[in-house]
């Protein structure tokens, strides 16, 4: 049998795994990357980020075409959807980001294994595909095995009226009611992509509240809009069984009459992906939950063996799974290594996006730290009014005594975008008054932020 040597090798080639893989051979190591789909890219790539954000923008573009373009006086006639393409398109993207990602691997020389990987012990990994079984041995092993769908206890996902977000990207017909349970990210985003289609939505959600973690008073704008929108919301709803009958499906919850749809997205969170991956023989421990426990160098229990990105928990975001797999390497190969945690953003796609990034009101509050707050609205914002999108604000958390900038937050058009300013200002510790002193181009949504950080200091300029 064929046994190899590596100075690293990786399991997983998610965002984590791939590019922790590719900055590893920049710094100089012999890499080697275990995927067990024959695609590259992890969950992001094949059936996350990438195809739901293709989605939310032909669906967009759909509902544009159905109800605004005719108050620009654009006439387009009777429009119509051809779902079988938009789905192609949909494919057709991630079939090409995935052949894009197998090319950098190529390039940078990284030895790619198609199969399962498993740890026999720290340093040893055999890697299985069918019958075919190899081993390698590694001085570090890096686990970047992912995330897959966390299960509610009385749903069986059947895996096609029951199923799980990679179910609900490529529905081959319009639900007429798709009921969503959980009002995540993920189910928030899937609900607007098949409203817009057409379905009726109703999300179910155990909490009071829409996208925990993300700032209250956003989240409760969002859900007013969401609401305009024409998606039902049951809030503080437990969720107590999903079945199907015939060609609809039940959803019971407590003190609630059953409800009925033809389909059901379970999406209620990611739980950590270690099955079958030999942690125990190497004698890596996990927490409570099930995610890899490590210490802040990503280092796990066993000597060697470290882990990054979804399966370690935190934040289950593609870039933070990144900024994880560079930070981890660069520590293997210089001795440093640091990831920011208050300056990784976080977006939600839905219309309109929800963005933030550092602390929310309630994060401060409860660490009793003293802020100062500035909020700009969209509506006062030129170019926002020329896009005939004026929903949301944008709201900076900035230290009372210092000014330096702690958390910002938006809801509004491009949110997701305008973060990677906040993001940078965190970065870089900026204050306020160095953001409201940075010139904005004009007229741009960016401005919104300038405001807010004028606003901070009550002179904000355009309210
Ligand atoms: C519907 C959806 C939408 C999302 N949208 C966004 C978004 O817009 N932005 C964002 O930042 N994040 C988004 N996410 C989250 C994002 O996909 C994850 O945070 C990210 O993929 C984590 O990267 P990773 O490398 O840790 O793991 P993954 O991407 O899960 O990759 C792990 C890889 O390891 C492989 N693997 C597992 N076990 C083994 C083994 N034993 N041997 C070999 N291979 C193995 C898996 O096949 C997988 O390909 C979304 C997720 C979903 C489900």
């Amino acid at each position: 049998m064929e046994t190899a040597r590596h100075d690293l090798v990786i399991l997983g080639g998610g965002p984590g795994g791939y590019v922790a893989a590719i900055r590893a051979t920049q710094l100089g190591m012999n890499v080697a990357c275990i995927e067990q789909e024959s695609a590259l890219g992890g969950t992001c790539l094949r059936v996350g980020c990438i195809p739901s954000k293709a989605l939310l923008e032909s669906s967009e573009r759909y509902e544009q075409a159905r109800e605004e373009l005719a108050t620009h006086g654009v006439g387009v006639g009777e429009v119509s959807l051809d779902l079988a393409t938009m789905m192609k398109r949909k494919d057709k993207l991630v079939t090409i980001l995935s052949k894009g990602v197998e090319g950098l691997l190529k390039k940078n020389k990284i030895t790619r294994h198609v199969g399962h990987g498993r740890l026999l012990a720290p340093g040893r990994i055999e890697v299985t595909r069918g019958d075919q079984r190899i081993e390698l041995e590694a001085a570090h092993v890096l686990l970047a095995t992912g995330s897959k769908s966390a299960g509610l206890p009385g749903i069986e996902p059947d895996g096609d009226r029951i199923g799980t977000s990679t179910e609900a990207l490529s529905y081959s017909e319009v639900p007429e009611h798709l009921i969503v349970i959980g009002a995540g990210a993920i189910g928030l985003e899937l609900g607007s992509v098949w409203r817009r289609l057409g379905a009726k939505v109703t999300v179910l959600e155990y909490l009071d509240r829409i996208l925990l973690g993300m700032d209250a008073e956003l989240a409760g704008e969002a859900l007013k809009v969401f609401k305009r929108q024409g998606m039902q919301f049951l809030l503080g709803c437990r969720v107590t069984s999903a079945r199907v009958e015939g060609e609809q499906c039940v959803v019971e919850s407590a003190g609630n009459e059953p409800r009925r749809g033809d389909r059901v997205l379970v999406a209620v969170g990611r739980a950590p992906n270690t099955d079958d991956l030999g942690l125990e023989a190497a004698g890596v421990r996990t927490d409570r939950k099930g995610f890899v426990s490590v210490d802040e160098h990503f280092a796990t229990s066993a000597a060697g063996v470290y882990a990054i990105g979804d399966v370690i928990g935190g934040a289950m975001l593609a870039h933070k799974a990144e900024e994880e797999g560079v930070a981890c390497v660069e520590q293997l190969a210089t001795g440093y290594g640091h990831v920011n945690y208050d300056a990784i953003p976080n977006v939600v796609y839905t219309e309109p996006e929800i963005a933030s990034v550092g602390k929310t009101e309630a994060e401060l509050q409860e660490a009793g730290v003293e802020y100062r707050k500035g909020a700009f609205p969209f509506v006062a914002n030129g170019r926002a009014r020329a896009l005939g999108n004026t929903t949301g604000q944008v709201k900076m958390l900035a230290d009372a005594a210092t000014d330096r900038i702690l958390g910002v937050h938006i809801l509004g058009p491009r949110a997701g975008d305008l973060i990677a300013e906040a993001a940078v200002a965190i970065e870089l510790g900026a204050s306020s008054e160095d953001l409201a002193r940075s010139s904005h181009a004009h007229p741009t949504l960016a401005e919104a932020l300038k405001e807010a950080a004028l606003a901070v200091d009550g002179r904000a300029l355009h309210v």
